[in-house]
């Protein structure tokens, strides 16, 4: 059986950067305790890692309640926070450390420039991740935020309204642009920012290929990362035996019965030593 290992598979640059921010701290400089708000990547692997350097996790209930002084520094992970964040980190006297990738900021100001110019800001993401929530806190809590066919079907405005449309960085391209047909239909003038970041991109148009080409697809991420459920979502549309696993354990022979080739590809969150074990398995069997 012939294993085809996708070149975009593994840590994204955002994530590598973020990764590389936490890991490289300098716990006896920084100001402690030192705590994460929410898990820096969807990976239980890079998680437990970050623990051990002595980096808790916290959530947004426990930031709110801590008290002055409590926390010394405080990281956010790289799919961003809201403005309030920042400003109740300052409030509380913690130093911040902000691993939020430079893509997603980029999104954040588009989505706080329009609000600002007035606009209704559509943003095609799904509702309750991170991402999402910060790009909308910095558009002012404001925008339409589309994830569904559902919430597709809601999206009728007057020809009068000014509408801008982001996306989420790792959207699905093609929801992305179906979204953006029907605005540009009922207003032409809406401003269509496709925000979907280049390494999302070119790993949707991989995943393809590899669904295509191959006899079955394994996706390898964690069942909560965005990237990595798209990517799974479009490969099955295209090839039925397509498998999503988050570790080697999770691999099984049967899928592998009668197979001449298979495709490989992870989630911008999967670290290189998972996609290597999976590997070391498949050609096993
Ligand atoms: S998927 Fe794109 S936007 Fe998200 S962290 Fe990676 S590079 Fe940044």
């Amino acid at each position: 059986m012939k294993i085809f290992l996708s070149q975009y598979a593994g840590f994204c640059s955002g994530v590598e950067r973020a990764f590389d921010m936490v890991m490289n701290l300098d716990m006896e400089k920084v100001k402690k305790p030192v705590f994460i708000l929410g898990a820096l990547v969807h990976n239980d692997d890079v998680n437990r890692r970050i623990k051990e350097k002595g980096i808790a996790e916290i959530g947004l209930k426990e930031l709110r309640n801590s008290l002055f002084g409590e926390i010394g520094t405080l990281i956010i992970t790289a799919h961003g926070d809201g403005p309030e964040i920042f400003a109740l980190a300052k409030e509380k006297g913690m130093n911040v450390i902000d691993t939020t990738c430079p893509k997603v900021i980029k999104v954040q100001r588009l989505a706080k420039a329009f609000s600002e110019r007035g606009m209704r800001v559509v943003l095609a993401g799904d509702k309750n991740h991170k991402e999402t929530l910060g790009i909308d806190s910095w558009g002012g809590k404001k925008s339409l935020i589309v994830s569904s066919p559902e919430d597709f079907s809601r999206l009728v405005f007057s020809p009068q309204e000014k509408i801008a449309v982001l996306s989420q960085t790792t959207q699905d391209k093609i929801f992305f642009e179906k979204i953006c047909r029907k605005i540009k239909k009922n207003n032409p003038s809406a401003i269509i920012e496709n925000t979907i970041c280049l390494t999302s991109r070119n790993r949707q148009k991989e995943v393809k290929k590899l669904a295509k080409k191959n006899d079955a697809v394994v996706v390898i991420g964690s069942p909560h990362s965005a990237n990595s459920k798209r990517l799974f979502e479009i490969a099955r549309r295209i090839n039925k035996k397509t498998f999503f696993v988050e570790n080697v354990n999770q691999i099984e022979k049967k899928w592998f019965e009668g197979i001449d080739a298979v495709g490989v590809i992870a989630g911008a969150s999967t670290p290189e030593w998972i996609i290597k074990e999976i590997l070391e398995k498949i050609k096993k069997m």
